[in-house]
């Protein structure tokens, strides 16, 4: 019997963080599934990735997928000096709830109908929109499913115990169905109690999903939709009894990267420029997994000291380094002198970069793409983890055995000679670097036949969107 084309409206953040994935998602959706889909983020992100248009809420088709923004009240951008945390929160669920809901009615409207929303995180609001209209929604959760389970249980019966201990980073906890953690190890915003903090709307708005998928939960089994493979984390996906955790990734983009993919849809959604140093020229000249490529994703600050540091760390390993130093976190006077060997970018192709045979190992601040993304490319890391997830994820990177975790000072600095000490584990000739790179090149195979015609996330992706179709 043929199946009725299916709409989704895939509804992110416009953080660089939730827009990757939830592009992937939407061509997955287009590739394998024939759905129809508007992928639609609000218009201050929806102008960055698309700088050359008119107006900045223009819509956008290329013929597959359709780019609709929304208005979160904030349509110049968020300004992370000037602009409070907590007012945009409160701001994007009153301005982008009506602005979804308009959406909605216009698509409608166009004979373009939403069958169902998918929408990512922070953004709970989007299931009362649907709600309202009728619509279907499911979660789609870009963070590890370990990440996942943390936050369930935190928010079910162990909020107490993990916050009496908030200040000790080494203490134990064991939470259901997950191996033992210390308290360090947790998602960031759990040692946020103070409510005039400028994050502390951040776990508010974790709370609210959570408690919303409880309400979901007393009518049917909540479906997730989850950016990672069952094979990486098996154990975590099955452990939550009410809740069926659907693993359909890892979903990164893969070269090539040349504006469109050969289905000729975008291939990436970038905020930020791509700088024109010859980056993948100077790769070339570089022999096999020889360089370093250093990224601390689209949010992090890094201290002029870590910087310092780093440069440092970086020079004394006498190895080529390729480092991505955003714009806006070269304002502290560091003097980025990139010498012979190094090449210091502003933004880059970052997949496109790990694909390349000359890097051979990943300085990462463990942001959950950057993790999956280095699995999928084979390169080893080295995990300097910042916030929010990201700790969590470095300490599964060490459990995979696909990655070390370099360890910081008491200023939460990462000194140039223990990152020197973690470039010699991972890329050097001793046997934990061996290691290393069996366990990341296992992965890389697993993980790309994940999503492979027939693997378990191509899988996983056709049964949500049948269930979608016949309503179940
Ligand atoms: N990225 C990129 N070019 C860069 C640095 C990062 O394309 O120069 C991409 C990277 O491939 C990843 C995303 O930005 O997909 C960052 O997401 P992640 O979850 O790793 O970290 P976040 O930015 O959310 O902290």
């Amino acid at each position: 019997m043929e199946q009725r084309q299916q709409h989704f409206l895939l509804v992110t953040y416009p953080a660089q963080g939730h827009i990757n994935p939830a592009l992937q998602l939407a061509k997955r959706l287009v590739r394998t599934t024939g759905s129809r889909v508007t992928f639609s983020t609000a218009i201050s992100g929806h102008r960055r990735m698309f700088p050359s248009l008119a107006k900045p809420e223009e819509e956008v088709d290329d013929g597959i997928l359709s780019f609709i923004p929304y208005s979160d009240g904030y349509d110049d951008g968020f300004n992370a000096t000037t602009d409070d945390v907590s007012t945009y929160m409160s701001r994007i669920k009153l301005v982008g709830s009506r602005s979804v809901s308009t959406l909605l009615q216009d698509l409608a409207a166009r004979d373009r109908p939403v069958s169902c929303i998918i929408y990512t995180l922070l953004l709970a609001w989007a299931v009362d929109v649907a709600r309202d209209h009728g619509v279907p929604s499911s979660l789609y959760w870009i963070q590890p499913a370990t990440v996942f389970s943390i936050y369930y249980h935190y928010f079910h019966g162990y909020h107490e115990l993990i916050t009496s201990h908030g200040d000790d980073p080494v203490f134990t906890v064991n939470l259901p169905g997950l191996p033992p953690l210390q308290i360090g190890d947790l998602p960031s915003f759990f040692s946020i109690t103070n409510p005039e903090h400028p994050y502390y709307s951040i776990l508010a708005s974790f709370r609210e999903l959570f408690e919303m998928l409880d309400r979901e939960e007393k009518s049917s089994k909540p479906r997730i939709l989850m950016n990672t493979f069952d094979a990486l984390e098996t154990d975590v996906i099955k452990a939550i009894d009410n809740m069926e955790l659907v693993a359909i990734g890892p979903l990164v983009p893969l070269p090539p990267l040349d504006g469109k993919d050969s289905n000729g849809i975008i291939s990436e959604g970038n905020l930020f420029k791509l700088d024109n140093k010859g980056y993948m020229e100077w790769l070339d000249s570089q022999p096999e997994r020889s360089v370093v490529y250093v990224s601390f994703g689209s949010l992090s600050l890094l201290k002029k000291q870590q910087l310092e540091e780093i440069l440092w760390g970086l020079k004394e390993s006498g190895r080529p380094f390729l480092w991505v130093v955003r714009k806006d976190n070269r304002g502290e006077g560091v003097e980025l002198e990139e010498g012979e060997n190094g090449m210091v970018v502003e933004w880059c192709s970052q997949v496109k970069v790990l694909s390349h045979p000359s890097v051979g190992c990943f300085v990462t601040h463990c942001g959950w793409n950057s993790t999956l993304e280095s699995l999928v490319c084979g390169v080893p890391t080295v995990g300097v983890p910042q916030w929010t997830d990201q700790a969590t994820n470095a300490r599964l990177a060490e459990a995979w055995g696909t990655g070390v975790r370099g360890e910081v000072n008491k200023e939460g600095v990462l000194e140039g000679k223990e990152l020197e000490r973690c470039l010699e584990v991972a890329m050097g000739e001793g046997e934990r670097g061996m290691e290393i790179r069996r366990k990341i090149e296992m992965w890389r195979e697993r993980s790309q036949e994940a999503v492979r015609e027939g693997g378990s996330s191509d899988r996983n992706l056709r049964t949500f969107v049948e269930g979608i179709a016949s309503n179940k």
